[in-house]
């Protein structure tokens, strides 16, 4: 056997063990660029030695062969798949093609659709009665799926109107919306269930059910973009018009589709919608032309598993595969230890990634990943790149199990983990440099103190060098010292102090999320704030106090009464203020006070002294309910100037009347003070 012959071998068969895991068991082992690199080097050596095509080679055939619990369908039209592009020059190849086969000059009128990640599916209408669905397949024939599809809402049984064919086979996509994919798995998840890789797999795997009570409680949707065999009526002449059609008779079409015309245009519709890719709520994975005209359809023909008149543009993908060289162990703000993965740099997902997050070693050992192994990187929009799988088939013999470090790799102290907590903690506090480190880097963040210039990379020097130990250093740094710093120099060390200056003005709620009290985010920490009004209540507060404000809940009002238990902590506080940290005092927030719940306002005449709906809600703020009647229930009316019939009724059921000063002194006494 020749090099060529042996290799073209070789791609067949892990292409056939890659469809079927894809196809049959909707549970890929490879990410799809992956496949798509090894099925583009078979495609190409058999386009240069056509000796080598077998009939069974995957470039011949489309999917793979159905389920046998599934009943069979026959496609009476063949379901087939779609070539593919890469980027726009191939585009304007294939657009060069059509038009040289068609000899035609003029530019060709193209059907731009997303190419939905899902799953191709066939709905057979009968006198516009929904009879038959079946998946594709290995194209020839489908699984018979009736019973599931029928669970799909967005489906119609019985199509809408009149004049539809008395027999219409309808094609699109069964898709999985992302929104649900993550309820869906997050419910598995908890249930200790098998979650599923992706929402194409998860779809796939719920219509291939047995028993469609499961399918039904599966989130699904769909999208039709085709027909199939047509008999015994008439449907319009192009592409577009036809799926206006279906539209009509009450099929789902994708919004985001659109007519254009020459490639050019193809182009830019690509680009926009790449860049909608992640604010859609179902996966789509590229882009798919058509030639709109179907008499030009006709001339243009199929080639073996695929027609000549359409492609699909596929978008970059979003999982790769890359080596994992190294686990390495970064330690947080408070002191948790977190397990990076460093890997063989890597494009996905639009950028080079050579890390990736590992959250935790229950995460590490329940992957059972090692250093050497072949991993499945995914990345995605603004998301952090995560590691999604393990090729256990790729992993070398000498690959190197991971295990949590008994000591700190920045401080050297004790590692603890507390049970039932999955993340494991450096035990060395302000002693650890990684913790002083993150503590300061957090507090000068744009959402606590909001340090104009002070950088990661700066903390680091300012910390390695001794300049500073804690947060409250900042504020008597040395210039002189500063400026001799590397990549630094006066001008940049008198801007520093200057943004250093500028943030001692700042807010209690900043101030508080700048500590860097455990699991005390900005929303914690601005209602703190409303709470208590001051610092020194927070500090004050017991655990108790501490629960009634919304949101704390009686962990993170340990973690806030221990942080304040320490003295250290304390002398840092002290020190912010005497260096010149400050703030207003917040006007306590008179949603946590009600004390007319229960009670019924009416307002009535004219106010002076502030607006109807301003009045109203102060009322709602102190916990009463405001009726725009009066009646025996009511306990007080506000009558302003002019009061009418509300006022003569009022006083006619004995209902207690206030004037709108009255109302404003009331106000006053619940501290809002109302500006006249
Ligand atoms: P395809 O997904 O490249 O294209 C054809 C399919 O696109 C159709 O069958 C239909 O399901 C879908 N489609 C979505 N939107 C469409 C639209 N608007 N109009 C028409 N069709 C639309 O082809 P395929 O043969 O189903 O699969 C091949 C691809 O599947 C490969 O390129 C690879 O990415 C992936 N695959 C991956 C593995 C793996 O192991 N990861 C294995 C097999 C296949």
């Amino acid at each position: 056997m020749t090099t060529l012959e042996s290799r073209a071998q070789t791609l067949r068969s892990t292409l056939q063990d890659y469809n079927y895991h894809y196809y049959v068991m909707d549970d890929p082992n490879v990410p799809d660029a992956e496949y798509d690199r090894l099925f583009r080097e078979l495609k190409s050596l058999e386009e240069a030695n056509p000796e080598l095509v077998t009939s069974d080679s995957p470039t011949q055939r489309v999917g793979d062969k159905p389920l046998d619990e599934f009943s069979q369908v026959t496609h009476k039209v063949p379901m087939l798949s779609l070539d593919n592009v890469f980027n726009h020059d191939e585009l304007l190849a294939f657009d060069k093609r059509i038009k040289a086969r068609l000899e035609r000059n003029e530019e060709i009128e193209y059907v731009c659709e997303p190419k939905l990640d899902g799953l191709a599916v066939s709905l057979l209408y009968e006198n516009g009665l929904f009879v038959q669905a079946a998946t594709r397949g290995d194209g020839q024939t489908g699984e018979d799926i009736t019973h599931n599809i029928r669970t799909i809402e967005s489906i119609p049984l019985r199509l809408l109107g009149e004049g539809f064919p008395a027999v219409l086979e309808v094609r699109g996509e069964v898709v999985m919306p992302r929104a649900g994919f993550a309820a869906m798995n997050a419910k598995a998840e908890a249930a200790g269930e098998k979650t599923f890789v992706n929402p194409r797999n998860a779809a796939a795997g719920s219509l291939r059910q047995l028993d469609s009570r499961i399918t039904a409680s599966r989130p699904l949707d769909m999208y039709c973009y085709s027909v199939g065999f047509v008999e015994g009526g008439e449907l319009p002449s192009t592409h577009f018009d036809i799926l206006k059609q279906l539209n009509v008779w009450g099929l789902k079409l994708n919004p985001e589709v659109r007519l254009n015309v020459g490639a050019d245009a193809c182009s830019s519709y690509h680009d926009d919608i790449l860049a909608k890719r992640e604010a859609l709520d179902y996966d789509i994975d590229g882009i798919v032309y058509k030639v709109n005209d179907l008499k030009l359809q006709r001339m243009l023909g199929f080639v073996a598993r695929a027609p000549r008149w359409a492609i699909a543009h596929k978008f970059p993908a979003q999982e790769e595969l890359t080596t994992l060289l190294d686990i390495e162990f970064q330690v947080g703000r408070t002191g948790a230890i977190t397990p990076v993965a460093r890997l063989e740099p890597v494009f996905v997902g639009g950028v080079t990634v050579s890390n990736a997050t590992l959250h935790n070693m229950d995460e590490v050992r329940r992957m059972d990943i090692r250093i050497g192994d072949t991993v499945v990187i995914y990345r995605a929009g603004d998301v952090i790149p995560k590691v999604v799988k393990v090729l256990f088939d790729r992993r070398p013999a000498d690959a190197v199990a991971v295990e949590m470090l008994t000591h700190c790799p920045v401080c050297n102290s004790a590692v603890t983990q507390v049970e039932g907590e999955v993340v494991a903690r450096c035990s060395g506090g302000l002693y650890c440099h990684a913790q002083v480190k993150e503590a300061i880097k957090h507090f000068a963040s744009r959402k606590a103190m909001d340090v104009d210039g002070l950088g990661d990379k700066l903390v680091e020097q300012l910390v390695d060098q001794g300049l500073i130990n804690t947060v409250a250093d900042l504020y008597c740094l040395p210039v002189d010292e500063v400026a001799g710093m590397e990549r630094m120099g006066e001008k940049s060390a008198q801007n520093l102090v200057k943004a250093l200056n500028v943030s001692k003005q700042t807010t209690l709620k900043r101030f508080l999320f700048g500590l860097g009290i455990r699991e005390v985010g900005e929303a914690t920490a601005l209602n703190l704030a409303n709470f208590f009004g001051n610092l020194d209540a927070v500090m004050a507060a017991d655990l108790e106090l501490l629960q009634q404000v919304p949101d704390v809940g009686p962990i993170v009002a340990v973690h806030i009464v221990e942080f304040f238990q320490q003295s250290h902590n304390v002398e840092v506080v002290e020190s912010l203020i005497a260096a010149g940290v400050c703030w207003e005092e917040v006007d306590v927030d008179h949603d946590q006070v009600k004390p007319l719940e229960g009670k019924t306002y009416v307002l009535t005449g004219t106010l002076t002294m502030m607006a109807r709906d301003q009045a109203k809600e102060y009322l709602q703020k102190l916990g009463a309910k405001v009726s725009g009647s009066v009646s025996k229930k009511t306990h007080c009316v506000i009558a302003g100037e002019n009061a009418g019939s509300k006022l003569t009724k009022a006083e006619s059921l004995g209902v207690d009347v206030i004037t709108e000063q009255e109302y404003v002194d009331l106000l006053s006494h619940y501290g809002i003070e109302v500006e006249i």
